[in-house]
């Protein structure tokens, strides 16, 4: 029998995930189990819509991480589902990312996990309509589970998308100073392996914006 008909042996290792992976995977379930359960920012009288909306798997490369999740975002139980997933997807493409490939391999998180709401009438944002910004106790109580998250999903990039995500993950940089750079460092999440950051503006502000400027 000639070498290449030789039928091919598998080592049972094959088949089974490497350990620190495993674990780390088996830590990241629990952590978004954790997650979903949480009632935190409702116990703390913030009239939000309780049960995490994120994607992803220990080990992915990328992390997206936004503002919050939106409405319809809710239903879809994914994160960046609609218009603004739309051009976030879009972008990525243009990177040579698909969507379908993207969602089952990297990593979609952000800064706060649960739906926000709607802004109150009165409201004092400049366009007078869309979600609520998270509180910035809000932002206190869901940051560890960032910080655990990418503790365990350990990505080698952050695409961090719009203000909130860029003000709460560079802190040190002016908005103005980050445009059209990037960064490398090293991260006290996980010992001295560097960390690219990009970061995008929120995509449904540029779809706000191109409307408007039509
Ligand atoms: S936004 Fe974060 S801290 Fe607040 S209830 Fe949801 S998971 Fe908990």
């Amino acid at each position: 029998m000639k070498a290449e008909e030789q039928p091919r042996e598998f080592h049972p290792s094959a088949f089974i995930l490497h350990p620190l992976r495993m674990d780390r995977q088996t830590q990241l379930d629990a952590l978004h189990a954790e997650i979903r359960a949480c009632r935190k920012c409702l116990l703390a009288g913030y009239d939000i819509v309780p049960g995490g909306i994120f994607s992803g798997k220990a080990g992915a490369r990328i992390m997206i991480v936004g503002q919050a999740p939106g409405t319809t975002e809710v239903v879809a139980l994914r994160p960046f589902n609609a218009s603004a997933g739309k051009r976030l997807f879009q972008w990525l493409g243009q990177a040579g990312f698909g969507e379908a490939d993207f969602r089952a391999n990297q990593y979609i998180s952000s800064v706060t996990k649960c739906y926000p709401g709607r802004m109150a009438n009165g409201s004092k944002h400049h366009t007078g309509r869309g979600d609520r910004r998270p509180s910035k106790e809000e932002q206190a109580l869901c940051r560890p589970y960032l910080d655990r998250t990418l503790a365990l999903v350990q990505p080698e990039v952050m695409i961090l998308v719009g203000g909130l995500a860029i003000e709460k993950l560079l802190v040190k940089y002016k908005l103005c100073e980050i445009v059209v750079r990037r960064f490398k460092s090293h991260d006290a999440w996980y010992e001295s392996k560097p960390l690219s950051y990009s970061h995008i503006p929120q995509p449904t502000a540029s779809i706000y914006c191109a409307r408007t400027n039509h």
